[in-house]
């Protein structure tokens, strides 16, 4: 975790970087700016940065994290004793007692490291007597501690902590920034993270929820196709279920994507209906608790037709990767399997 592997927010970096390499980083420091855009990870790399074994630099860095050192590694892992990290819980809340605790320990001096660094996640899930208690140590931190809240609603917060932290507002990310930040860590392909980051409104984030928010909903809806299409010959009855399949969402790299993520959930439950056509003793389901129901297919999904579909759905995903209109391929599809 190091300034230089984070994408997008040069200047902000490379001014974070210059003030730990002067020594003036201030040491309450709030961070503003969209859900998702890479806030904590910079307040990770002020972590790194400050406790790395053999920091070193870079064209716009002054100072920066080895990211190979034991501190770097433990702090990577999230396990450093002297980076702590609070967060809501269960609850959504950031609860006294767990600010307490970590005000109790910041007056220690760091077990390890030379600077302790405490990381306030989703600051504005504090609640209004835990900013209280926060107040004391947020104006006057202990001399080897930095606090660092990061906040994508910086506004819920109370006045009196906002104004005892040194704000930092992180700006969007561009879609360039965005795709290549979905090509290096979140495995897409480039024509995925293309299409993804042209929707995601300046956040990896929202890439990543609108990503996550479908694939549930687009494993029920391919069970639904494949319902639909077994008892179905008729064309125009199948054409319907197309329809649903790609869906009513606004803008054509979005339904690119929706339709993308539901058809490798038909892929997967059509890989699961060859295990079991072929009555393998005890197959190896991806979709193991939908075996029930995947049963009552194989009498319509048969070994031979389940191969054709499987291809036909691997056509329409290399089609779809070629810029092929979504409902031309959803349309092409449902008359093939
Ligand atoms: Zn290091």
């Amino acid at each position: 975790m190091s300034f230089r592997g984070i994408i997008g927010h040069r200047r902000l970096l490379s001014l974070l970087s210059r003030a730990i390499a002067r020594g003036t980083l201030p040491p309450s420091l709030l961070f503003a700016g969209s859900r998702g855009i890479g806030k904590r990870r910079a307040a990770t790399a002020i972590a790194a940065t400050l406790n790395c074994a053999h920091p070193g630099s870079g064209s716009t860095l002054e100072i920066d994290a080895c990211g190979e050192c034991p501190s770097c590694r433990r702090i990577a892992r999230g396990v450093h004793p002297d980076v702590v990290v609070l967060e809501p819980g269960d609850s959504g809340a950031i609860k006294i007692d767990q600010v307490r605790d970590v005000i109790d320990r910041a007056n220690y001096r760091p077990f390890e490291g030379r600077r302790r660094v405490v990381i306030v996640d989703d600051a504005d899930a504090l609640v209004p007597q835990a900013q209280n208690a926060l107040l004391k140590t947020l104006e006057e931190p202990p001399s080897a501690s930095v606090f660092v809240l990061v906040s994508s609603m910086s506004d819920a917060l109370l006045p009196t902590v906002r104004s005892r932290c040194r704000p930092l507002r992180f700006g969007e990310l561009s879609a360039a920034e965005i795709a290549a930040i979905l090509v290096r860590d979140h495995q897409y392909s480039e024509s995925d993270a293309r299409a993804a980051a042209a929707e995601a409104g300046g956040s990896v984030g929202l890439a990543l929820e609108a990503r996550g928010v479908d694939v549930g909903e687009a494993r029920d809806a391919a069970q639904r196709l494949l319902h639909e299409i077994a008892r179905a010959s008729d064309p125009a009855r199948r054409l319907e279920a197309a329809r649903e399949l790609v869906g009513k969402v606004s803008g054509p790299n979005r339904e690119r994507d929706y339709l993308a993520v539901r058809l490798r959930a038909l892929a997967s439950l059509l890989r699961d209906l060859g295990l079991l056509a072929a009555r393998t003793e005890t197959p190896s389901l991806a979709n193991a608790d939908l075996q029930m129901d995947l049963n009552r297919l194989t009498d319509a999904f048969d070994g031979e037709r389940t191969t054709r579909a499987f291809d036909a759905v691997d056509r329409a995903l290399v089609a779809l990767d070629r810029n092929a209109g979504p409902k031309v391929v959803a349309d092409w599809l449902v008359l093939q399997i």
